[in-house]
């Protein structure tokens, strides 16, 4: 049983990178110990999206007189919200496995064991390879607090599949997971309470833009405890009792759910991955070059378990470039234009640089906002919302940064990353026609 390349994983790293290999000729194995797809397709993107949409159609409904339509009975059913979204994550699921097949990927379901970089066991069966790449990905990280052993939180694998509306819900973690399910269980009618360690919400984005949104969301009836440290956790008759330190003053919140969002961790533990000695970095993560080559020859990671960005498009394109490096193609990695969006209602994306990161790099900068108004076909669609969106523009004239709070900016981010990744000037997106009316239009408005 011996294979041109074995892949560990079978997420959006390990799936894509299984089906350019075998599109390319050579043969593969795809060991995945649980679902092919990953957290992505399972658990991640896809069931979180799909929730988001019922909690947005919901919403709309429940608004749909600012657009002079009325529904009087405006209702929604949790199970069959959930039903659904287990039913787009089995199609999608399916699809993954017949492209699978149409590149005559062999896929053994199992947990992989890594003897050594040549060799790896599933139970009894041992494969050998000539290239290895892992695409283990990443879990939920739980942090170390006080009491946290004996209270029942919730991680999102919980929340996913909710089927009882809980009445009070703690997130702790402001992050991109934290605020979809804040926005999630708010629009369905939770009481939400989210508690943040930094001074903002979603770190990492712009933060103005952050703020905005956190703004919004506190209209809505979410309580968001920022600069706020999680020191205990208690479970009590009244429910769970979360302790937490706001500079010199400490306080509780009571609620009947607790869900952890504050981080993920690379998978690398339990599965013989230390006999490679690979490098990594002080969070664990695989250190690896912009072919996606560990520091041991013909091993090759991608995805969640280098932590670059967490995100699938990120390990997608990473898996790509590990194959062309497997076939002696040049490429290369470019992490210059890797967006980021939080399906938030509205949603929030960015990419490039951010106001933050250029001062740190002491990078002058110019930055170019206007309201969402600008575009008209915005102003259509979105009585009485207005939203911002930002460009950054460095010394040369190059577009370096974008921020876009407002529908649908996660669709329409990809015109501005396309910008920064061929590193345009203002002059030269300003000449890219897109067609009218559509919100896009804005990046056009802004310059
Ligand atoms: C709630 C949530 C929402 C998200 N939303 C988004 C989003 O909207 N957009 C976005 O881009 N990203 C999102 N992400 C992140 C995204 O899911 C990950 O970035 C992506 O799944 C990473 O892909 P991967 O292939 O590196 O790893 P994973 O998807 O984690 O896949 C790794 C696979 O390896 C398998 N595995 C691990 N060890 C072994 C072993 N020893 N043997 C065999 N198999 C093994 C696992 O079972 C798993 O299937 C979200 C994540 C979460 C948790």
């Amino acid at each position: 049983m011996k294979y041109q390349v074995i892949i560990v994983g079978g997420g959006p790293a390990g799936y894509t990178a299984a089906e350019a290999a075998g599109k390319a000729g050579l043969s593969v194995l795809l060991i995945e110990k649980s679902n092919v797809g990953g957290v992505c397709l399972n658990e991640g993107c896809i069931p979180t999206k799909t929730l988001l949409y019922s909690a947005k159609i919901y919403d709309n409904a429940k608004h749909a007189s600012k657009y002079a339509v009325a529904a009087s009975e405006v209702a929604y059913d949790l199970p069959k919200i959930i039903a659904r979204k287990n039913k787009v994550v089995r199609k999608l699921v399916l699809g993954i496995k017949a492209k699978l097949n149409t590149c005559q990927v062999v896929t053994v379901v199992g947990e992989a064991f890594i003897v050594d970089k040549n060799t790896v066991c599933v139970g009894n069966d041992t494969y050998q390879c000539d290239k290895l790449l892992l695409c283990t990905g990443s879990e939920t990280f739980i942090p170390p607090i006080a009491g946290v052993a004996d209270v029942p939180y919730w991680t999102h694998r919980d929340a996913l599949d909710a089927k009882d509306l809980p009445t009070s819900i703690t997130i702790i973690g402001g992050g991109v997971i934290g605020m979809e399910f804040a926005s999630y269980f708010c629009s369905l009618g939770s009481k939400v309470s989210v508690v943040e360690m930094t001074d903002e919400i979603l770190g990492g984005m712009d933060k103005e833009l952050a703020a905005l949104l956190r703004v919004e969301y506190t209209k809505r009836g979410i309580q968001f405890l920022l600069h706020t440290q999680v020191t205990a956790l208690k479970h009590t008759n009244e429910g769970i009792v979360v302790t937490y330190k706001q500079g010199d003053e400490t306080g509780t919140l009571i609620s009947e759910k607790l869900l952890m969002s504050v981080g993920r961790r690379p998978v690398t533990k339990g599965y013989g991955l230390e006999k490679l000695g690979l490098a990594t970095s002080e969070r664990g993560n695989i250190i690896v070059n912009n072919q996606m080559q560990t520091s041991v020859e013909e091993v090759y990671a991608c995805g969640d378990l280098t932590g670059f960005s967490l995100l699938a498009h990120t390990a997608v394109r990473e898996a790509e470039v590990a194959i062309h490096a497997v076939l002696g193609k040049a490429d290369a990695m470019s992490y210059r234009a890797i967006p980021g969006v939080v399906y938030t209602n509205p949603e929030f994306a960015g990419v490039g640089q951010t106001e933050e990161s250029l001062l740190a790099k002491g990078i002058t900068y110019q930055t170019i906002t206007i309201p969402m108004a600008y575009s008209g076909r915005f102003v259509a669609e979105n009585e009485g919302v207005n939203g911002y969106c930002k460009l950054l523009i460095d010394a040369d004239r190059r577009i370096v940064g974008a921020h876009v709070l407002g529908n649908p900016a996660s669709e329409i981010i990809s015109i501005a990353t396309m910008a920064i990744e061929m590193q345009m000037t203002a002059s030269e997106f300003k000449k890219i026609v897109i067609p009218h009316p559509t919100v896009g239009e804005i990046f056009r408005e802004a310059l």
